[in-house]
């Protein structure tokens, strides 16, 4: 087992590998912007050391600050948490060069999916369904590619991530006017101006499967989930199982899940998301990290992934199997709506929280939205609604504008009580003042 591990990250997931780490018995070295210097994480680390002033690209995303901090304190690995490095093979790639284990699959593996286009194109060739597009496709060829597609379709940058770098074209028009300023936005947010275009599917859900690959190949499946009330592309509720599905559309799903992996040298937490319409899921994207929503699945499989996650990069073997699954988990995002202090952060206690923040302190322009996760179990969807809506109640947020009346309203609905949801619910929403 390691000795040491530097996190790559902060706030509530840099919490999250460190009460990890601490069950492993393994010490823990925060990295941490100046601005930051008093937050949670960096005093629940072992050790901690600064790295820059406070913009993410003059701190977390440092590749080779964190390296030197690694090394200076003398980890033996790095877990990247979400975001910011977690999907960056170039980053992989030096922790190799540094003899430190990146908590991750290979960098291989990260490049390969994190291109969406060519993560598209290596599952197709797997025989699984993808949503029908095309990649590669020259200026030249564009109208009469899209027209084959049809409209409305979904351009999407082939590095894009966390629900940036796509963009919805209703017509041949705006997709000759909008298609060169895309590939241009695409260049400058992720340093490569590479497109594909995608069939718009209009009623999807969002479902996904969680999975740990050890270094032998062998495959666990940890249940899936639903992810489809989004706000921008970005998931706000989560849960698990996905309960629309029967059991025949679960075994279809795992046997596609299984046959992407096969043969696929991947190790580590992974999963692969997909959009589910009309009966059949289409492969979306594979996130090659622990996500944000991991948490849902903790409840219902009674495992800890991130202690797993930890120990198959050291060298655990684990056995094949499906796990079982038990009862319904749903997890909130309570996200702020801009920066400012919190005068005022409370939060129940009566359900699982995941924070980085307290009361007091000041939520920054820079980085993520995301205030807080709270996540429920409860033998029944309809019993951990209830159970979410009573700990929304306790929470109170002062100094900062919050998405609770949103997620509030959101759990009220009888469509979303009776689970008829899908990708694009949000998008007629009734919005709160
Ligand atoms: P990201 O990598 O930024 O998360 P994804 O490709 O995973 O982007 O898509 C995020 C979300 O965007 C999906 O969950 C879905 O709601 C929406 N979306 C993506 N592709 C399509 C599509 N072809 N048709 C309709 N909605 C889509």
């Amino acid at each position: 087992m390691f000795k040491k591990v530097l996190i790559a990250n902060r706030s509530e997931v840099a919490l999250r590998i460190i009460r990890a780490c601490q069950q492993l018995q393994i010490k823990t070295v925060a990295v941490y912007a100046q601005v930051e210097a008093q937050a949670p994480f960096v005093q629940a680390a072992d050790e901690a050391i600064c790295i820059g002033p406070d913009t993410a690209s003059s701190t977390y995303l440092k590749r080779e600050a964190i390296l030197m901090a690694a090394i200076i304190t003398g980890a033996d690995a790095i877990h990247p948490g979400y975001g910011f490095l977690a999907e960056d093979a170039l980053f992989a790639e030096m922790c190799a060069e540094c003899q430190l284990t990146l908590i991750g699959p290979s960098p291989a593996m990260i490049r390969l999916m994190a291109d969406k286009a060519a993560a598209k194109a290596y599952v197709q060739q797997k025989g699984v369904a993808v949503i029908p597009g095309a990649a590669n496709v020259t200026p030249a060829q564009l109208p009469a590619v899209a027209a084959a597609i049809g409209f409305p379709l979904m351009l999407k940058a082939s590095l894009g991530g966390g629900g940036k770098g796509m963009r919805l074209i209703q017509s041949a028009a705006e997709l000759q006017q909008d298609y060169h300023l895309i590939r241009e936005e695409a260049r400058q947010a992720f340093l490569s101006d590479a497109v594909y275009l995608e069939k718009y599917l209009p009623h999807a859900r969002h479902i996904e499967v969680q999975i740990l690959v050890d270094h032998a190949g062998h495959i666990q499946i940890f249940g899936d989930r639903e992810c489809s009330l989004q706000v921008n592309h970005q998931k706000i509720i989560e849960e698990s199982p996905a309960s629309c599905l029967t059991d025949v559309a679960r075994q279809q799903l795992y046997q596609a899940t299984e046959r992407v992996l096969q043969g696929l040298a991947y190790c580590g937490v992974g999963t692969l998301e997909f959009l589910y319409a009309q009966g059949q899921f289409y492969f979306l994207e594979m996130n090659t990290r622990l996500q944000v929503e991991h948490g849902v699945t903790e409840l219902t499989t009674g495992k800890d992934l991130v202690v797993q996650q930890i120990a198959v990069a050291a060298g655990a073997t684990i056995p094949t199997r499906q796990l079982a699954f038990q009862g319904h988990a749903i997890e909130v995002r309570l996200n702020a709506n801009g920066a400012g202090d919190l005068q005022q952060f409370q939060l129940p206690t009566t359900v699982r929280i995941e924070t980085g923040y307290q009361a007091g302190m000041a939520v920054l322009p820079y980085y993520d939205a995301l205030l807080a996760k709270l996540l429920v179990w409860q033998p029944t969807r309809e019993a951990a609604i209830t159970k979410l809506q009573q700990a929304l109640q306790q929470v109170t947020v002062r100094g900062v504008q919050t998405n609770l009346k949103l997620l509030q309203q959101l759990l009220a609905d009888p469509r979303y009580q009776a689970n008829q949801v899908d990708i694009h619910f949000l998008k007629d929403f009734h919005r709160p003042d």
